[in-house]
This record gives C-alpha cells, structure tokens and sequence, in this order.
C-alpha cells in the first residue's frame, strides 16, 4: 500500500511482501508471503515460494491446478480485506471524502475515529508523500491495532495513530491553524466541531460522517458558528451485472430498439423470429444490465462545510 513503492505492473513479488490473494471479487485475503509457507483453500495447496519472483498481478496454480491471482494491495483491496473492528467506510464514501476534502500531497489531515482504518489508509495515500495523517481514537486497543496494520502496509511515515477521546478533549493545541482537512467518524460530532474549527487553516475543510440525520442536524447547527457552505451528501453505489449476448431480430434495427427495451418485448421479438420471418433473421450483439443483488444501500451522510474566513 505504500505509495512510494513503484507501479504493481512492474514490482515482483518477494519474500515478506503483503498480498491480496484474489479468489473471487468477494472472496479476498490478505496474506503476508513467506519463503517455505503454504496458503491452503477450496482449491488446493499454493506454494508461497511459487509465488516469489513472479509479477503483482499474476495468476498462480494450487498443487490441484487450481488458481487465484497474486495481487499488489491498494487502500481499494485493503478496505475489502481488512479486519472490521467497527463499522468502516467504503469507497464510494471515502472517494468522495478525499475529494471534497480537497486533500491533496503534502495535506495535513486530523481524523476520529480511527476504527479500523480503512478511510485513514485511503487518507495517506492521498497525503503523500509528504503530507500526513494524525488520526485519533480513544479506544485503545483498537488504535493498536490500527497502529499494526498502518505498520505492516508501510504507512506508519504517514500516519500516525493517538489514543484520545476527542468529544471530550477536542484535538490537541499543537495542531492548531496549521490542518488542511479535519475527518469526523464520531458518535456526538458537533462536540468536536469547536476544536476542529480551531485546527484548520483559513479555508480549511471539514467532512463528518453519520449514519442518521438527527446527528446531521445537530452537526449543521454546531457548524453554524465557525463555517460556511455547508453541505450533506449520501452517496449510493449501485453495481449492475453487464451479460453481453446476441439477440435473433427479424426486422433490422426497428427490433434492435424495441429488444433493448424491455424484457417483455425482447421474448416478442424472439416469438417472432420463430415464426415466418425466420428468413429475414439476423443476430444482433446486446449488452443487459441489472442491479447486483448484494448492492449496499444506505451507509451514512457526509457534512461538509469550509472554515468562515474572517
Ligand atoms: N472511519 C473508520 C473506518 O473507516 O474504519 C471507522 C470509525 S468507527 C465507526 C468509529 C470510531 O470512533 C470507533 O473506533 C470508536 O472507538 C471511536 N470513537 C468513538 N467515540 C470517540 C471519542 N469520543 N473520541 C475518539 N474516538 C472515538
């Protein structure tokens, strides 16, 4: 995940590297690759030592023949494996999150919670390389383990994990006037709301994630004293199956159109070509879509608003 190593395409995987083995789009597994160790599955035994050597990407066999791909992890894979100890982001939240946020390399960002990282990790690679992430938590296991994980990505020159109670204590005075971008994942945010607005710069920019908006209310009218253009988004990501086919038509494109219309009309059409036009038939290429079963709905709302420069 460090993003100052070079492009996956052209990195080899070695003894020690992090990896995301790729079963399927949601069956994926972080595995760190030891000389002399073996990842066993549903489709046989795969050497680690197999692995080393070949390029991120690559698709190895099982003692079985079966096969998964050795991929390069990125805060994206990283979000899909990592272990939840909280509920977390994910990327269709956090892609807006960086965005808005205006969080660009060499951006100071202050984030709580930390939970289980998954949008801190995002964060840094959108900070650096010479940016950085103070992200804080008051639980301290879970901001240890954090901490771990941040390590074993290759991010802790990014990210630097503090176990504090935020809602309580607000961030700490060393950060005042001097923050790009403040991120709350917080029970009550508008207690942090005063802090936050003290640690940003002029023009700073705040995001505050809640999943309902009775806390999106409160959060808007804490924000009222110090910010400007506040605005609250929800952002829906909908993934659709694509089937490319062919469809028998009869009558050129006149049945093209009606075909790619509704599912009534397509099984019309094709009752059509069984009858006497059969002669007239032609295969026409189609490409259906449909939404994906397992599509997550409603995550949360995201506030943001810019520090009032006066
Ligand atoms: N955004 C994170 C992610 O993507 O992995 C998940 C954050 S999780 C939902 C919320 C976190 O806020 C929890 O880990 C919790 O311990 C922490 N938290 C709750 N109240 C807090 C407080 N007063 N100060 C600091 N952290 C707090």
């Amino acid at each position: 995940i460090d993003p100052s190593k070079k492009n996956s395409f052209q990195r080899f995987i070695s003894d020690g590297d992090l990896v995301i083995v790729y079963e399927r789009h949601d069956n994926m597994k972080a595995v760190k690759v030891k000389k002399g160790s073996e990842l066993q599955n549903r489709f046989g035994v795969f050497k680690h030592s197999d692995w080393i050597g070949k390029p991120f990407g690559s698709k190895v066999l099982s003692s079985k023949g079966g096969f998964v791909y050795i991929l390069a992890p990125t805060p994206e894979l990283w979000t899909l494996v990592l272990s939840h100890r909280t509920q977390i982001l994910y990327i269709a939240d956090i892609s807006f999150v960086i965005s808005y946020l205006e969080i660009v390399p060499g951006c100071v960002v202050l984030e709580s919670g930390t939970g289980s990282g998954s949008l801190t990790t995002s964060l840094a690679r959108a900070v650096a390389p010479s940016g950085h992430v103070h992200t804080f938590d008051f639980h301290e296991q879970r901001a240890g383990l954090a901490r771990d994980d941040f390590e074993r990505n290759g991010l802790s020159n990014l990210v630097t994990v503090a176990v504090r109670d935020i809602q309580g204590e607000g961030f700490p005075d060393e950060f005042q006037g001097i923050i790009d971008s403040v991120f709350l994942d917080l029970p009550q945010p508008w207690l942090a709301i005063p802090s936050a607005a003290r640690m940003l710069k002029q023009d700073g920019v705040i995001c505050s994630f809640s999943p309902c908006i009775e806390q999106v209310q409160r959060s808007c009218e804490a924000l009222r004293s110090n910010f400007t253009d506040v605005r609250t988004f929800e952002v829906l990501l909908r993934t659709y199956e694509i089937q490319e086919g062919r469809i028998q038509s009869s009558d050129g494109d006149e049945s093209y159109r009606r075909i790619t219309h509704t599912r009534r009309k397509r099984q019309c059409i094709s009752s059509e070509d069984n009858g006497e036009n059969t002669d007239k038939a032609t295969s026409i290429p189609t490409v259906m879509a449909r939404p994906c079963q397992e599509a997550r709905g409603h995550t949360g709302y995201l506030t943001f608003a810019r520090l009032n420069c006066q």
